[in-house]
């Protein structure tokens, strides 16, 4: 029989736990179990019909061939206009591309950047592909832990004395996927005055929800911040979370055009750009009605309030109050070491997380996951009837130790 054999260089790579319990919580589905999944990072609502429109009607106009890489003139006047609109950021077209959803563009910009050894830091808790498309590329994650006592921020210290002669990047996510931790215009100043006594380290801002925020939080970008770092910030952003597009898989940035440039070297040589038909929703969600964000916004804030008041009356739970994105982040080290009816102790977030999907059917993922324990992730992109149910149980199996 013929061995396949794997790629070195995806040995550092693991399977993504939150896959594994997505696919343990699948299977028990399947053979009956009432299991309410909490896991997805992804809008439970449709796109809305505007963009639907202009997809159709890209396709009747025969868009359907190859584009420009790193997207259609269109899609990056959109994106330009974005920019200046939403972030008061001035990017000429040639400092904008596209790619198949946030994700290539990550990809694209440390398989464009990173040697092997070079190092970026990275802020725990963080979105789980952060790291293993770093390794991929060849680099380091640094990862420094901050937990819910700095508000999952990064300060100005931990920043100092993580860099390294090989660091090459800094990571930032607001508001952030697990947490949903925002960081303010003052929560970067402080970290952008680090970066800016070392000039050889280069800021990849994450602003995948940017239109999910809550409450007083307001949005901030740090090469809006500090425009003297723009020059070597690369400020990335996409559909997907904003106008319910993860499938249509269109994500963006804008940056210093060498960077960019070198991006684009990386992207003709994979996906060689987003579907033509993609590109179309994208120029009509970013140049469209902005209504539909507002709405959106107040539906997820409502769900917030309601899983974090839930959390927080339970023995053992505390959930800080997240300023944006859809999950809460609710540390669990007060049920640790208590005991399951069943006789088990609770020793890692990931034995309560295993308890409350094999015993309750709650389907959630630790924090182990992302980087820093003992927390865990509920993601409330789903109905509120589902959320109650959930709740109730998560309730119940939280009272049920001893
Ligand atoms: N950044 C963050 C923080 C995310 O949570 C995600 C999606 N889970 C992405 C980037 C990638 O989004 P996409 O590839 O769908 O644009």
């Amino acid at each position: 029989m013929a061995q396949f054999r794997r790629a070195s260089r995806l040995d550092p790579i693991g399977v993504s736990e939150i896959l594994t319990i997505g696919a343990k919580a699948a299977g028990m589905k399947r053979q009956g179990a009432p299991v309410i999944i909490l896991g997805a990072g992804e809008p439970d609502f449709d796109t809305p019909d505007h963009i639907k429109e202009a997809a159709a009607a890209a396709m009747r106009a025969g868009e359907t061939k190859y584009t420009p890489l790193g997207g259609t003139l269109e899609l990056r006047l959109a994106v330009q206009a974005k920019f200046k609109r939403d972030n008061g950021l001035d990017y000429g077209l040639d400092e904008i591309t596209a790619g198949t959803g946030a994700k290539e563009i990550l990809f694209d910009a440390f398989m464009a950047s990173l040697d092997p050894g070079d190092e970026v830091i990275v802020p725990a808790p963080y979105w789980t592909s952060y790291s293993d498309i770093i390794r991929i590329a060849g680099g380091e994650p640094v990862l420094v832990p901050c937990g819910s006592n700095t508000g999952f921020r990064l300060t100005a210290e931990k920043l100092q004395a993580a860099i390294t002669p090989r660091t090459r990047w800094l990571l930032l996510n607001s508001p952030s996927n697990p947490a949903g931790a925002g960081y303010s215009a003052a929560d970067y100043r402080p970290l952008l005055e680090v970066l800016l006594r070392h000039p050889d380290v280069w800021l990849m801002a994450d602003d995948m929800y940017e239109h999910i925020t809550y409450g007083g939080f307001e949005f901030a970008t740090p090469a809006q911040v500090e425009p003297r770092l723009k020059e070597r910030v690369l400020t990335v952003n996409g559909v997907s979370k904003a106008y319910a597009m993860t499938g249509w898989r269109l994500g963006y940035a804008g940056g210093p055009k060498d960077l960019i440039a070198a991006m684009k070297v990386v992207q003709s040589q994979s996906t060689s750009h987003p579907s033509s038909i993609s590109q179309a929703a994208a120029a009509a969600a970013l140049n469209g009605p902005q209504e539909v964000l507002a709405e959106r916004r107040a539906g997820f804030q409502a769900r917030r309030d309601l899983v974090v008041e839930a959390l927080n009356g339970m023995d053992g739970i505390e959930c800080p109050v997240p300023e944006g994105a859809f999950y809460t982040f609710a540390d669990c080290a007060g049920v640790l070491g208590k005991r399951t009816p069943k006789g088990a102790v609770l020793e890692t977030d990931a034995d309560f997380c295993a308890y409350l999907l094999d015993c309750h059917h709650v389907a959630v993922v630790p924090g182990r996951a992302f980087g820093i324990s003992p927390y865990f992730r509920i993601s409330y992109a789903t109905s509120e009837t589902e959320l109650q149910e959930a709740l109730t149980r998560i309730a119940a199996a939280v009272a049920a130790l001893a």
